[in-house]
């Protein structure tokens, strides 16, 4: 059996944009259902043809929409266009329904401002006010063309005062809404201003800017994460500590520009070895962190071993002759440690490496 959630999806789609427009278009049918049924419909069952035909205009017309409204972006027709024919054809409805409607026209005057408010989402201002002027002057001339040939039936000094306040009634709501179209640009254009304000703030608090790694205070709070994950089922966590050997030398010898352009090599070189999970962050000056979760002692250093090989293979500073070389301190984190003690053992084991030669993984 369907559900009404199943039921309501099937007729309005999954898409939310969509969803909302065939609710439109749903509150639009209900409305002309009631609004036609209370004018025309005892007339079009006593078998009036004039009442019959506009009934079948109407329901015909609310039928077509729905198909386009579903397929109107896969068509290629945009909301615009589909908002200003669902505003003519209710126009036309109107203007009609007004003819033949005898002495309850007025009522079919109320629903003509009402036009302007279902368009507002869809129309930008200037085009919701064109839709407002085209429509006053279709409903202004059927009304003068009324009252030039029938003025029994269409007093021309009541049709004046109709017309009159359905135009004012009308521009007051066409303006207002408009307002609030503008007012709606105005809230998006800030909204998306902040997204892309918290994005950049995002960024700046979590990537260190030269290297494009994580900055040391993302890597504390992914190291924390580890910690609270704590779990036994899962294989160990290895840290290591990374630091270019002699780079003091670089920056001596060819300028401070070429020391951060290995610095950003080194990080794009090592970096090609993470996997997913695995974190490697700008620990401070040329030093790096890197912790691989679910990962052996003997995979770790297999790693570093690769990270190692791919730095050596970097093309040397114009002018140097010496490659660049990095050292690093390897631990595994017990369970039962915090896990910043684990940190100090790699820090203190790429110490052993540095006094050890440089260029090598010495493990805690
Ligand atoms: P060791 O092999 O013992 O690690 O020697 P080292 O020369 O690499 O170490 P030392 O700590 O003496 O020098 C590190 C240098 O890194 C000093 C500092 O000026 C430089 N440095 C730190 N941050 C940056 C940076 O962002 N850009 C550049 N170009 N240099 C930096
Ligand atoms: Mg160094
Ligand atoms: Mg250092």
């Amino acid at each position: 059996m369907i559900t009404r959630h199943e039921a309501a999806r099937m007729l309005f789609g999954a898409d939310r944009k969509l969803h909302r427009m065939l609710q439109y278009w749903a509150g639009t049918a209900i409305m002309y259902m009631i609004v036609i049924g209370m004018l025309f419909g005892p007339a079009a069952l006593a078998g009036q043809p004039q009442a019959r035909a506009i009934c079948l205009y109407v329901a015909a017309g609310v039928a077509v929409f729905y198909p386009l409204v579903r397929i109107g972006a896969r068509i290629g027709l945009a909301p615009t266009i589909l908002a200003g024919l669902q505003g003519i054809f209710s126009i036309s409805c109107h203007v009609w329904g007004y003819s033949i409607a005898g002495p309850l026209r007025g009522a079919t005057l109320v629903g003509l401002p009402v036009i302007v408010v279902f368009c507002v989402f869809a129309l930008r201002p200037r085009q919701t006010l064109m839709l407002t002027a085209f429509n006053l002057s279709v409903m202004g001339g059927t009304m003068w063309w009324h009252a030039a040939h029938d003025p029994l039936h269409f007093p021309p000094a009541a049709e004046a005062v109709n017309f009159v306040f359905v135009a004012v009634a009308s521009l007051a709501v066409t303006l207002l809404t408009g307002e609030m179209s503008k007012l709606r640009a105005r809230l998006k254009t800030q909204k998306d201003d902040l997204l892309t304000a918290l994005d950049t703030i995002r960024t700046l608090a979590t990537i260190d800017e030269l290297t494009k790694l994580a900055n040391r205070r993302h890597m504390n709070e992914l190291l924390a994460q580890e910690e609270r994950r704590r779990d036994a089922a899962r294989g160990p966590t290895c840290i290591a500590v990374l630091d270019i050997d002699f780079f003091k030398r670089i920056n001596d010898s060819f300028g401070h520009a070429a020391g951060d352009s290995v610095l950003r090599d080194f990080a794009q070189a090592t970096r090609a070895e993470l996997r997913e999970g695995d974190a490697l962050a700008r620990w401070g000056g040329e030093e790096f962190l890197l912790m691989l979760p679910n990962t052996t002692p003997a995979n770790a250093r297999a790693v570093l071993e690769r990270m190692r090989a791919r730095v050596a293979a970097l093309e040397p500073c114009d002018g140097a002759t010496e490659r660049v070389s990095f050292s690093a301190g390897l631990s595994i984190w017990h369970p039962d440690e915090p896990i910043a003690e684990t940190v100090n053992r790699a820090d203190k084991a790429l110490y052993a490496a540095k006094v050890a030669g440089r260029n090598r993984v010495i493990e805690a």
